[in-house]
């Protein structure tokens, strides 16, 4: 089954290299239409995946939904783009292309889209102020024509945002803020924003949110949104949540997103994620991948597969990976950490306990808000000097405490990154998240003779 899987994406690359050598016009590849099959619920997988010729008979529309072409004489191709930890969607049907958010500044994406984008690009959308999502958009607006550019009307205080918002206004598009039951027109492509229906305090949940249909073949790009956005659009009946083929995982596969109830109405056949290989945050987490898994839909991740190329022809589809692989599958065989480290003995047993850990995800990378906090729930002063805090999941970073007295009652932070003197006044210097990426995510307070006096967790 898994090699009659890879074999068959290994047979649609070499058509697609025959194709593009042979430097027709014609979409690289294409699955023969299945005339015996019913509806689009049973679309092939690429598990199934036939490559023959393309073929040049038209799909049908549906005529029960605007959202189609009238007849979709060319294949559409929606390009998952690898851009490390970040999002990058293009999609591309002719001469129409419309980028959903555009990675980071770096690696960015401007030499990727330049082989897709014909002339200007006709929509730019960017889901979010967040810098892993419109850093690269940057770029794009100081090198192509852009005709209209849709946000969420959030703001950020980062460089970034100040930076591309002042790129938005120089480019002289039409901007437009997108509110749930919005309708994206990109010549024959509509695209319907499911969410926000209005901003809230936090910048993933404020994510657009769109669905997309291209005749049978249906599609959710969901940004960084989280559980509390999926709840919201679960109970709105002013555009709902459809079931789909494909599903863009929400904010790259984190536990914070894609809550059973989600999942369970996009009914994905093919789930994609977006993340960095080896990115602190650990995404994507366990707990997504076996909801996703436990579904039925098949997972593919950038981190694993590279950049992912859905075509259809709006009957069927099919993937092409940069990076062959299985799909990605939830690890079900490793033991939780936590079971291998022993608890501390009652003699060294103090008042002194880590009472918090703060990771709130707004700070990219370096997470200069994220801190874990150390009490004296004592009645006596005690000195720190020597004592350790360290996540032990990762078995980085940790701190060792110089002389500094913690009083009873007293509570003091160690930050990931920066220095809050108010607070005590330390950090780990790490430069990159600590919280949050791993699960569970453990920090462990020793004392100055070594031993575990404090843990807890994520
Ligand atoms: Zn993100």
């Amino acid at each position: 089954m898994r090699l009659t899987r890879i074999l068959a994406i290994l047979l649609v690359v070499a058509t697609i290299v025959l194709s593009a050598c042979s430097s027709t016009a014609s979409p690289a590849t294409s699955q023969a239409p299945t005339q015996d099959e019913p509806t689009s619920e049973t679309t092939q997988t690429p598990s199934t995946t036939q490559t023959t010729p393309t073929t040049t008979e038209p799909a049908e529309a549906e005529s029960t939904t605007d959202t189609t072409p009238a007849t979709t004489t060319q294949e559409l191709k929606v390009y998952y783009i690898d851009v490390g930890q970040g999002d990058s969607i293009l999609v591309d049907y002719g001469q129409t292309e419309m980028l959903i958010d555009g990675g980071d500044r770096s690696p960015g994406v401007l030499s990727y889209i330049d082989t897709y984008v014909d002339g200007a690009l006709e929509v730019m959308v960017a889901t979010h102020p967040h810098a892993d999502h419109i850093g690269g958009l940057i770029a794009v607006l100081q090198q192509f024509e852009v005709k209209e550019i849709w946000h969420n009307g959030d703001s950020s205080p980062s460089n970034t945002y100040a930076e591309f918002m002042s790129a938005v206004q120089t480019e002289g598009a039409v901007v437009n803020v997108g509110k749930r039951g919005d309708r994206i027109v990109v010549g024959d492509l509509s695209f319907t924003v499911l969410s926000p229906a209005s901003l809230s305090g936090s910048t993933n949940n404020n994510s657009l949110v769109l669905a997309f249909s291209f005749g049978d073949i249906d599609f959710l790009f969901t940004g960084d949104a989280e559980r509390q956005a999926e709840a919201a659009m679960l109970i709105s009946s002013v555009a709902p949540v459809p079931d789909v083929e494909i599903l863009k995982v929400g904010h790259h596969g984190s536990n914070t997103a894609s809550s059973e109830d989600f999942i369970g109405a996009t009914k994905p056949e093919v789930a994609i994620y977006m993340a960095g290989a080896g990115n602190s945050y650990g995404h994507p987490h366990q707990e997504t991948l076996t909801t996703l898994d436990s579904i039925g839909a098949e997972i593919y991740g950038t981190d694993v597969h590279g950049t992912v190329v859905v075509t259809t022809d709006g009957e069927t589809y099919d993937l092409q990976l940069e990076r062959q692989a299985s799909p990605v599958k939830p690890d079900i065989a490793t033991p939780p950490p936590t079971t291998t480290i022993p608890l501390p003995a009652a003699s060294t047993a103090t008042n002194v306990k880590i009472t918090k850990i703060l990771y709130d995800g707004l700070v990219y990378r370096t997470e200069s808000d994220e801190y874990v906090e150390i009490t004296n729930l004592g009645s006596e002063p005690v000195d720190l000097k020597g004592w350790v805090i360290k996540d032990i999941s990762e078995g980085y970073p940790s701190l060792t405490f110089p002389s500094y007295v913690l009083q009873p009652s007293k509570t003091v932070r160690v930050y990931t990154n920066e220095i809050h003197p108010e607070y005590g006044g330390f950090s780990f210097r790490s430069g990159r998240a600590v919280w949050n990426n791993s699960s569970p995510d453990t920090a462990v307070l020793y004392n100055a003779q070594g031993q575990e006096v404090s843990r807890k967790s994520y």
